[in-house]
């Protein structure tokens, strides 16, 4: 970067967004569109610590599921969840926005170039999120706003009055530069990048592949600035949405679904909890972090011949490419998956005894209620016996999409302090802002990282001329 490149990232700037995921961009050309129609030109900066060739975040890998209704709205599943799994700690303001917000976001998408697939039912943005990382960019440029890639944000600078009047970056120099704005727009991620600030609070994190490369560049950096900058935090930071995932694939989330249609077990051929205990969109996030928490990160799922059949491929979602595992005999699979023979024959048998008479076995069904009787752990859903070879078997660890820990944020993307204030200037988008507890319900981290960013620009272009202080 040349020295008048340096100068140009100085500034001045109505708006500094962080990152370059759903969320940044977004952010960015709201807040451009917003300013352009109040006739003002935004100046607005982009930083994104990766290099162009891997911009993106987490953003540019996922297929970006989106859990809609046929209408298009927000599933009323996604706020009874969030609220139950919450309770006292439940962000009503943001859940009601979330509801409010997700129609005029997904119009406002469709007439700047992006459009949704409906597969069997399910929405998922067409091309998934590259289609965003592809589309933006130019778009914001066009608009007057300038990107920086290979530019780290550092800590954020409050003036005299409590209000955003800065943000410290570092440059593709690796020199401290000191970008003077009005309003900075955290939207970096979660810290689902950083081995280190993990384990601090989920022991053995450091088994934890990311179910992408560029979920790795998240490491925590806007929460952390926040918070020394006097910002309050949510969400459950020991939480995190974990995908059971073929650990010998190296490919992008390579989800091993076969659990639901048979058993799990673990290295000493038990089986340790309930496979299909709920909908499989809620279920495999407690697969993967129980797999994580209790078995050592690893497991196996196993199915007979007849329940291989079964296995569903689910439009729009990864699934490992790896073979499975193969044996004619639960023993000779046992042998082959380094599990003691008569163990794993004991664990069948006693599965296969609890489990009700098949008919009226319907593989299409959301739950079908056919559970084991008199085995722990019980199997509530799809409880079919293991008879038929030959036997199939993945194993199955758990990697890390994000993190619930985050920012505390209003409905209208501030950033909150400890005393429930917006931080004047300060806005946080996507999977940053902290809401979870306990549980995800999929299909919508995606889809609130687009709405709220797209908010975050409109609210903070809106409240720009109040924030007029240093620069
Ligand atoms: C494989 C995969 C599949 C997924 N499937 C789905 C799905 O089907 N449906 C769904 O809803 N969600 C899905 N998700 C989750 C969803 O994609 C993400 O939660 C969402 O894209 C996050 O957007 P974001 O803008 O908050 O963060 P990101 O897109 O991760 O962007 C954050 C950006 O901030 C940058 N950054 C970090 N620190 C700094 C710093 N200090 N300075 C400058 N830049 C910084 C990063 O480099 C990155 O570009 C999936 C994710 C993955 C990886």
């Amino acid at each position: 970067m040349s020295e008048s490149r340096t100068a140009d990232l100085r500034g001045p700037w109505d708006a500094v967004v962080v990152g370059h995921g759903f969320s940044g961009l977004t952010a960015a050309k709201a807040h451009l569109e917003g300013a352009a129609n109040e006739g003002r030109t935004a100046r607005v900066a982009g930083v994104e610590s990766a290099s162009f060739e891997n911009r993106g975040g987490s953003t540019r890998w996922t297929t970006a599921v989106l859990s809609l209704t046929p209408e298009q709205e927000l599933i009323p599943f996604w706020g009874e969840r969030v609220r139950e799994t919450a309770g006292e700690l439940a962000n009503d303001a943001y859940i009601d926005a979330f509801y409010r917000l997700v129609p005029e976001t997904l119009r406002w998408l469709q007439r700047n170039g992006i459009s949704f697939d409906n597969h069997q039912g399910m929405w998922s943005v067409h091309g998934g999120g590259a289609s965003v990382v592809e589309t933006f960019p130019d778009q914001i440029r066009a608009a007057g706003g300038q990107i920086f890639y290979d530019t780290t944000a550092l800590a954020l600078v409050r003036g005299d009055d409590g209000g955003i009047v800065g943000i410290d970056v570092r440059d593709v120099r690796g020199a401290t530069v000191r970008m003077d704005t009005r309003a900075v727009i955290l939207a970096s991620g979660g810290f689902e990048g950083n081995a280190e600030w993990l384990t601090r609070y989920i022991p053995g994190a450091y088994k934890l592949r990311t179910v992408s490369p560029g979920t790795r560049n998240n490491r925590g950096d806007g929460i952390r600035m926040a918070v020394e900058a006097g910002a309050d935090t949510a969400g459950q930071f020991d939480g995190a949405h974990v995908e059971p995932c073929d650990p010998r694939s190296d490919a992008v989330e390579p989800m091993v679904p076969a659990y639901w249609w048979g058993i799990l077990i673990n290295r000493e051929g038990d089986r340790f909890m309930d496979e299909a205990a709920d909908l499989q969109m809620i279920h495999f996030d407690t697969v993967g972090n129980t797999i994580l928490r209790t078995q050592g990160n690893l497991a196996f799922a196993i199915v007979s011949d007849p329940q291989s059949k079964l296995i569903v491929r689910i439009p729009g979602v990864h699934q490992t490419e790896v073979n499975p595992i193969e044996a004619e005999t639960i023993e000779e699979l046992a042998q082959k998956l380094g599990v003691a023979p008569d163990r794993l024959r004991r664990t069948v048998d006693e599965f296969n005894a609890a489990t009700p008479d098949p008919v009226g076995f319907d593989p299409a069904a959301l739950l079908d209620g056919l559970g084991t009787s008199g085995v722990f752990p019980p199997k509530s859903n799809f409880a079919t016996a293991l008879i038929e070879g030959p036997f199939r078997a993945w194993p199955v660890s758990g990697q890390i999409c994000f993190t619930y820990g985050g920012l505390r944020v209003d409905g209208d993307a501030h950033v909150l302090d400890l005393f429930g204030q917006p931080i004047p200037g300060l806005y946080a988008a996507g999977e940053i802002a902290g809401i979870f507890y306990e549980q995800y319900p999929a299909g919508t981290s995606g889809l609130r990282s687009m709405t709220f960013g797209r908010w975050a620009g409109i609210t903070s272009s809106r409240e720009i001329p109040a924030l007029s202080r240093t620069v």
